[in-house]
C-alpha cells in the first residue's frame, strides 16, 4: 500500500469528540500507538457542534519553577493557527495555569504543557477503531472548499479546481492503481493545523516537503528493504550521491576509513581530494588482503567501505570475515553492492550495516535513470537521512518511478546477466588474443574461493579482460580501439547494468586524464576492456565478440 493517499477512513481513533475537525477535509490519521487525545468540547462545551481539535500525542515536558501564563490565544496562533471549519471558536481566550520557560520552550513543549494542564483535558484514548461512513465523509468533503470554488473567480478555479479531492473516484483510483502513482509534488498539505501539529509529533504519517520524502520515492524504499532485508533504505538522486552523502554523515573530523583499491574512480577521487579537506584519511588496501584491513581497524578506523565484486577489476573481498573484524573493532562496515544487486549478495545479512548501490545500474537497470540507493541499520539511515534533507540530493518522483517498475524484474534481468558474462568470461578466458579475463567464475581469479562462497546466483553482468599484449604499450592501445570498434552488439559507453550491453577500453573512457604510472598502480592498462553485459541472446554477444576479436 502507498504510504500516502488513504481516501478512505479503515479505521479511525475513537476520541471523546469524534467528529474531530482535525480529519476533516479527507484522510484520517493513521491508527496511532498511545494517543492522548485533547478535546476542546470538555471546556467549550456546548458551544462546539461537532468538533475536536484532533489528535496530539503528549509528551513529557521539564517545567522550571518560574510560572508565567501560558496564553492559550498565543498557542493557538502558533501551533493550530488558522481556523478550520469547527475549531474558530478555540479562539476564545483560555489560560491554562502550565510554567513554562517561554525562552527555552519548542512548540512541541507548548503542545505537551497544554496537554498536561489539562485545558483542554488530556484523555487516554484507547484504541478502538471506528469506522466513518462515507456518507459522513462525502459531506465534509464537499463542505467548505468545494462550495467556496463553485463562487470563485475563473484564476482561482483554474488554480484549484480538479486538483487534491481527497475523496471520492480520483482518490480511490489512485489507491487503487496497480502501478505506484508518480507523485509529482514538492510540497505536501496539511487539512488542519491539528493535522500538522500530529505530524511533527508522529501520529500523522504523511509527507511534508519534497526535499524530505515523496510517497512515490518511498514505496521504492520500501521495496529495496524488502529486497535487501533492510531496516530502512534512503533513495538519493545518484550514486554519487548516495556515496559522499553517507561518507560526510558517518565521519567527523580526524576520523579515518579503509577502502579497497579498486574502486569507483569518483569515489576514489571524494576519498583522497575532498575528505581530506575534513582532516578525514583514508587508508587504503588490496581487496584480498584481509590482514591490512584489520589492522586500519585497530587503529581505530570509523568506517569500513568498499564495493563487492569491485569496478573495473572484479575483486571480491572477504566480507564475512571483514564484517566479524568490523564488529570486533566497532567499525561501521558498508558495502557498495551495485555490481551484484541483491539477487547475488546480501550484504546485510552478512552482518553489513549498510548496503549502497547505485541505482543507475542494476536496479533502474535500463539505462533511463539516475539515482542511489543506501539501505541498513535504521539509526544510521536517520543520521544521513538527516544530512540529506540538508545536502538536498533528492531523486525526482519519475526516476523513482521508473526505478520502482526496473526493480520488478530484478531476478530475471541478474539471471540473464549472470549468463551472459560467466559464459563470455569463459570463451575469453580461451582465446588467444585475451592474456586475462578478470570475472570470479573463472579459477584462474585471485578471489575465486572468496566469491564462490559469497555469491549466492552468480557474480553479476560486469566482467573485464585484457587483450594480449605489452600492457602499456601502443599497440595494445591500439588493439583495444580496434576491438571495440569491430563490435556490432554493445554500445560504446560508460556506466553499465542496463538491458542493453556496453563496452568501454577503460583508458579512454574514465581514465583519459590519469598518467600511465597511475593507471599502473591501479592496473589499468592500455588493453583493459570492460564488457557490461546486458540481456540480449547469449549465442549473439558470444558471436559478436568473436568476430570482433578477429579484428585485433
Ligand atoms: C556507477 C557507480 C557509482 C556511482 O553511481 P552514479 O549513479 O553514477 O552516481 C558508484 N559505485 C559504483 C560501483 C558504480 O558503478
Amino acid at each position: 500500500m502507498p504510504p500516502t493517499f488513504r481516501p478512505l477512513p479503515a479505521a479511525f481513533v475513537s476520541t471523546p469528540l469524534t467528529s474531530s475537525s482535525g480529519w476533516t477535509r479527507g484522510m484520517p490519521p493513521p491508527t496511532p500507538r498511545i494517543v492522548l487525545s485533547f478535546s476542546c468540547h470538555t471546556y467549550l462545551g456546548s458551544r462546539l457542534d461537532r468538533s475536536s481539535l484532533g489528535v496530539v500525542r503528549a509528551t513529557p515536558t521539564l517545567f522550571t519553577s518560574r510560572k508565567p501564563k501560558l496564553s492559550y490565544n498565543n498557542f493557538l496562533l502558533k501551533a493550530s493557527a488558522a481556523p478550520t471549519e469547527g475549531n474558530s471558536l478555540l479562539r476564545d481566550n483560555f489560560t491554562p495555569s502550565t510554567s513554562l520557560n517561554w525562552e527555552e520552550a519548542t512548540v512541541r513543549e507548548y503542545v505537551a504543557a497544554l496537554a498536561e494542564n489539562g485545558h483542554p483535558l488530556v484523555t487516554q484514548v484507547n484504541g478502538e477503531n471506528q469506522s466513518l461512513s462515507d456518507d459522513w465523509l462525502e459531506k465534509k468533503t464537499r463542505s467548505k472548499r468545494e462550495s467556496f470554488l463553485q463562487d470563485s473567480g475563473s484564476t482561482t478555479k483554474a488554480v484549484h479546481g480538479g486538483e487534491q479531492k481527497r475523496q471520492g473516484k480520483k482518490a480511490r483510483a489512485i489507491l487503487d492503481a496497480i502501478a505506484m502513482p508518480i507523485v509529482q509534488s514538492s510540497t505536501f498539505t496539511f487539512r488542519s493545523s491539528s493535522d500538522c501539529i500530529a505530524y511533527n509529533q508522529g501520529q500523522y504519517d504523511s509527507f511534508e516537503y519534497g526535499r524530505y520524502g515523496n510517497p512515490t520515492t518511498r514505496a521504492a524504499e520500501e521495496k529495496i528493504m524488502l529486497l535487501e532485508e533492510a531496516e530502512d533504505a534512503l533513495v538519493s538522486s545518484s550514486g554519487m550521491n548516495s556515496v559522499t552523502t553517507m561518507l560526510l554523515a558517518l565521519l567527523s573530523p580526524n576520523d579515518c576509513l579503509v577502502t579497497t583499491r579498486d574502486c569507483y574512480r569518483r569515489t576514489r577521487q571524494f576519498l583522497q581530494t575532498i575528505l581530506p579537506r575534513m582532516n578525514i584519511q583514508t587508508i587504503v588496501v588490496d581487496p584480498a588482503d584481509t590482514a591490512s584491513v584489520e589492522a586500519a581497524l585497530k587503529q581505530g578506523a570509523k568506517l569500513f567501505f568498499s564495493e563487492m565484486p569491485t569496478n573495473p577489476l572484479i575483486r571480491v573481498i572477504d566480507a564475512e570475515n571483514i564484517v566479524r573484524l568490523c564488529h570486533r573493532y566497532g567499525t561501521i562496515c558498508c558495502i557498495d553492492s551495485t555490481f551484484a544487486t541483491a539477487y547475488n549478495l546480501k550484504p546485510l545479512c552478512l552482518g553489513a550495516d549498510l548496503v549502497l548501490h547505485s541505482g543507475t545500474k542494476y536496479l533502474g537497470g535500463h539505462n533511463d535513470l539516475m539515482c542511489g540507493v543506501l539501505a541498513g541499520k535504521k539509526e544510521l539511515l536517520e543520521k544521513i537521512r538527516s544530512l540529506h534533507g540538508i545536502l538536498g540530493g533528492v531523486v525526482d518522483p519519475h526516476s523513482s518511478y521508473l526505478l520502482l517498475r526496473g526493480m520488478k524484474t530484478l531476478s530475471l534481468r541478474m539471471r540473464a546477466h549472470n549468463e551472459n558474462a560467466a559464459l563470455l568470461a569463459q570463451v575469453l578466458s580461451q582465446h588467444p588474443k585475451v592474456s586475462k579475463v578478470h570475472y570470479p567464475s573463472l579459477s584462474s581469479h585471485p578471489d575465486y574461493h572468496v566469491a564462490k562462497t559469497h555469491f549466492k546466483n552468480g557474480f553479476g553482468g560486469v566482467l573485464s579482460f585484457e587483450l594480449r599484449g605489452e600492457p602499456f604499450g601502443m599497440d595494445t592501445f591500439a588493439a583495444g580501439i580496434r576491438f571495440v570498434d569491430a563490435l556490432s552488439i554493445p554500445h560504446i559507453g560508460p556506466s553499465l547494468g542496463g538491458v542493453e550491453s556496453l563496452v568501454e577500453q577503460v583508458c579512454i573512457m574514465g581514465y583519459f586524464d590519469q598518467p600511465q604510472k597511475v593507471r599502473r598502480e591501479l592496473g589499468i592498462s592500455n588493453g583493459l576492456i570492460r564488457f557490461s553485459c546486458g540481456i540480449e541472446d547469449k549465442s549473439d554477444l558470444v558471436n559478436d565478440v568473436l568476430q570482433a576479436l578477429e579484428a585485433v
